[in-house]
């Protein structure tokens, strides 16, 4: 493949250095991946056994045979937690979708994570007075 200069990159007065560079493309490769397979889904699955109040279920004698397992998807909704049954068979299918999810955000904290050692870097920048 051609060397092609990305446009926004040639607007830029700043230079980057090669391994920054080298390192946000391979990332960019990675994150578009996982972008057009469109699995992706915040959260987490969780399996729960519970017991339930019945006098005399096997979930309350010893040793207890719980009820369940079932399977949850649990995830942050303006600060509190909300859940969803799934079945195993859903669990099985999601629990991929979950890791793509971990691992976008892992990437764009990378990434930003360069975009704090460039400015760093940057000759320009000065400690607050
Ligand atoms: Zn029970």
């Amino acid at each position: 493949m051609a060397d092609v200069v990305d446009p926004l990159w040639e607007a830029s007065s700043m230079a980057l250095s090669r391994a920054h560079l080298a390192e946000a493309r391979r990332i960019g490769d990675e994150l578009a991946a996982i972008a057009r397979s469109g699995l992706l889904l915040p959260g987490s699955i969780v399996e729960r056994s519970t017991t339930c109040g019945r006098p005399g279920c096997s979930c309350q004698k010893d040793p207890p045979r719980r009820h369940g397992p079932y399977f949850q998807w649990t995830r942050k909704v303006a600060a509190k937690t909300v859940g969803r049954y799934l079945t195993r068979e859903q669990r099985d299918d999601y629990t991929t979708w979950i890791a793509n999810d971990r691992r976008a955000h892992e990437l764009l904290r990378r990434l930003e994570e360069l975009g704090i050692e460039a400015l760093e870097a940057d000759p320009r920048s000065r400690s607050a007075p």
